[in-house]
């Protein structure tokens, strides 16, 4: 036995109404290695002695250059057909935080996110703001078009018809079912993973942030998130991913959290700080905290979704109140382990 802590990244890529009818063994299948492969690339990270912070940023720049989930290329779309990105990240060794909201061009918000907190002066930038400071600091900025996807832009025009808000994979599940009876076969260069066919139709129920939390070899926690919010909002609608305690948490004293789901509620019940509050103050476990938050809290305001979280001593919870979440865990030394359902 040692006493150096046990390190451990643990990744989402959102929650909802993710049942084993809903997806087929081909998208299951490209989900899996998805997250197998972020995870084993965040595994690599804390194995060479890299921190926690480190390992999370690098967990979520990968989850957003994938585009099966709804952060980075693969975003979904505001009700002006643009694309609105939101992230943060923070440090439970320091509470240094960053953060970057409404930004159209940068290609991997989590680095602009994490610009900000190497900087240090503030913690939230957002739109123009953002995108200048992230260009000043060396972080890519692209056209916006680069992160447009032909399956989200058809579940947006579906949510247009629709007239409503959808968070993501319910409007990739409106897709799929329009699709059944008229829409033109999946293009070759889309994932057929971003079609989710036959799922109910509910849009409190799916949810597609991405995020990391992490503990590293030298004893310290680190969080990050990053979303492009929910299909067909309002420009300039912000939600819990990019606010440090809503959708994003770190404190070496209690724990690291990453948040998904309906924003709003989140972000009424700071419920990633929520987690870190209830082991300070009430004394409770990791465990206790996380399932509190997620099971109890959240659902007296109709709250959806679910959180990663990671202690000081290792311990990880990934609750969720939704049918299913995206998600994965990976010690060193130890083989990934991936998960969809309950
Ligand atoms: N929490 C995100 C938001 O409200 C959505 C999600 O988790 O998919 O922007």
């Amino acid at each position: 036995m040692t006493n150096s802590p046990q390190a451990v990244i643990a990744i989402h890529g959102g929650a909802g109404t993710i049942t084993r009818a809903s997806l087929t063994a081909d998208a299951e299948a490209r989900y899996h290695a998805a997250l197998r492969d972020v995870l084993a690339a965040g595994q690599r990270v804390l194995a060479d002695g890299g921190s926690a912070l480190d390992a999370v940023t690098e967990a979520v720049r990968l989850l957003e250059d994938c585009p099966l989930f709804n952060a980075g290329r693969g975003a979904v779309y505001t009700a002006a057909g643009t694309h609105e990105l939101d992230a943060s990240v923070m440090d439970g060794r320091t509470l240094a935080a960053g953060a970057v909201c409404c930004v159209k061009r940068v290609r991997n918000p989590v680095l602009a996110a994490r610009a900000v907190l190497e900087h240090g002066e503030h913690v939230l930038f957002a739109a123009e703001g953002a995108e200048a400071f992230a260009a000043a600091h060396g972080v890519a900025l692209v056209d916006p078009a680069y992160f447009d996807t032909d399956a989200r832009h058809e579940q947006w025009q579906l949510a247009r018809d629709e007239q409503r808000a959808l968070l993501d994979h319910d409007g990739a599940s409106l897709a799929a079912q329009r699709g059944d009876a008229s829409a033109p076969a999946t293009p070759a260069t889309e994932p057929a993973a971003t079609r989710l066919p036959h799922e109910p139709i509910d849009p409190n129920r799916k949810f597609g942030t991405v995020g990391a939390v992490a503990l590293d070899l030298h004893g310290h926690v680190a969080a990050a998130t990053s979303t492009g919010g929910i299909t067909n909002k309002r420009p300039g609608r912000v939600g819990d991913s990019p606010l440090i305690g809503a959708g994003c948490y770190a404190d070496d004293a209690t724990c690291a959290v990453s948040a998904t789901g309906s924003g709003e509620m989140f972000i009424r019940m700071v419920a990633a700080y929520d987690v870190a509050a209830q082991i300070a103050w009430r004394g409770v476990s990791l465990e206790a905290a996380a399932h509190d938050v997620v099971m109890n809290r959240l659902p007296r305001i109709d709250g959806r979704g679910g959180l990663i979280a990671v202690d000081a001593r290792g311990n990880v919870a990934l609750p969720f109140n939704t049918e299913g979440m995206y998600r994965g865990i990976a010690r060193i030394g130890e083989a990934p382990v991936t998960s969809i359902y309950r």
